[in-house]
């Protein structure tokens, strides 16, 4: 049998990523990855796209969209996984998406601003054209800075303008994480905790953080991811178990604006190399069928 792995974690050109949704899932299945989901940052639109391109090559679907909040340990992010198709369902997620992406174009058109009066000639419209009609973030700022020849590459991009000490940084207002889980709850998604290895945090706050949003109803933590090396997947499975948490995985996949990372590959896999095995997803079904590990 050919084998079978798991993505639980991709953006595509309807956020950030630089991959159409229908490529990337056609990208998903030459990597041998028959289960993937797609959860760009603020938006659903993607999600109808690849589902059928999932659907004509026979591969499991999961729809699915990322939420960046903000609490005292600085930039948590939220995977709802499962999300449902039905538009009154979704409707008080959509209401809420919708204002995270007019919080982002406040910010967006703040940072132009800073750019400009820095002296650097960036137009909303070059945004705009570049980004076509996704969900603006930093990576197109960036992409778009080095176009323009401002800077050398994304890295310098980041350290000179567009990351938090960068001359054009601007903070965007993002809710706390307790609300994204119980929004996600309430329509019905199973409720991930992204890449908890990225929060800058001891092991005792992410503890502390992760029983407080089980709370609010989290059912996962992403553990693996193309961040986590063997050592924090090691000490997130202890975690997700002691706090009977399920399991979720994904490569985090954003195309060119992030080379280093290649659709379905982690760092550290559950196959004990770089892949997300089909026994993490059987997990995943039978927890959503019965509420149990
Ligand atoms: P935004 O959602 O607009 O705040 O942008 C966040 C995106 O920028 C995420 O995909 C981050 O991974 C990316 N990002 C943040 N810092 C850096 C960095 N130093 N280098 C490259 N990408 C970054
Ligand atoms: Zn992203
Ligand atoms: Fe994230
Ligand atoms: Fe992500």
């Amino acid at each position: 049998m050919k084998p079978f792995f798991v993505d639980l974690h991709t953006h595509s050109t309807a956020s950030d990523g630089t991959c159409s949704p229908s490529d990337l899932i056609r990208l998903a299945n030459r990597e041998g990855v028959s289960i993937c989901a797609l959860t760009d940052h603020d938006t659903l639109s993607g999600l109808d796209e690849a589902q059928l391109a999932a659907k004509s090559l026979n591969m499991t679907f999961v729809r699915g969209c990322e939420i960046s909040t903000k609490c005292h340990l600085g930039s948590v992010h939220i995977l709802g996984l499962w999300l449902p198709r039905g538009k009154t369902r979704l409707a008080e997620l959509m209401k809420v998406l919708e204002g995270e992406r007019h919080n982002r174009m406040e910010r967006n058109l703040a940072m132009l601003q800073k750019l400009n009066m820095l002296g650097i000639a960036v137009r909303f419209e070059e945004l705009e054209a570049l980004a076509c009609n996704a969900v603006i973030g930093r990576p197109h700022f960036a992409q778009l800075l080095v176009q323009k020849g401002v800077v050398a590459n994304f890295q310098e991009a980041f350290r000179l303008y567009l990351g938090k000490l960068g001359a054009a940084y601007v903070e965007r207002m993002q809710m706390p994480p307790q609300q994204a889980v119980a929004i996600l709850k309430r329509c019905g998604a199973l409720v991930s905790l992204a890449h908890p290895g990225l929060i800058a945090c001891s092991h005792d706050e992410l503890k502390a953080l992760t029983a407080s949003l089980k709370d609010y109803g989290l059912d996962a933590l992403e553990v693996f991811h193309s961040s986590h090396d063997a050592q924090e997947v090691s000490f997130l499975h202890g975690m997700a178990e002691r706090l009977g948490l399920a399991v979720t995985g994904g490569s985090d996949f954003h195309g060119s604006h992030k080379p280093h990372i290649r659709l379905g590959h982690v760092q550290y896999g559950s196959d004990g190399k770089n892949r997300i095995s089909r026994t993490i997803y059987e997990a995943l079904i039978k927890y959503r069928r019965t509420g149990k590990m």
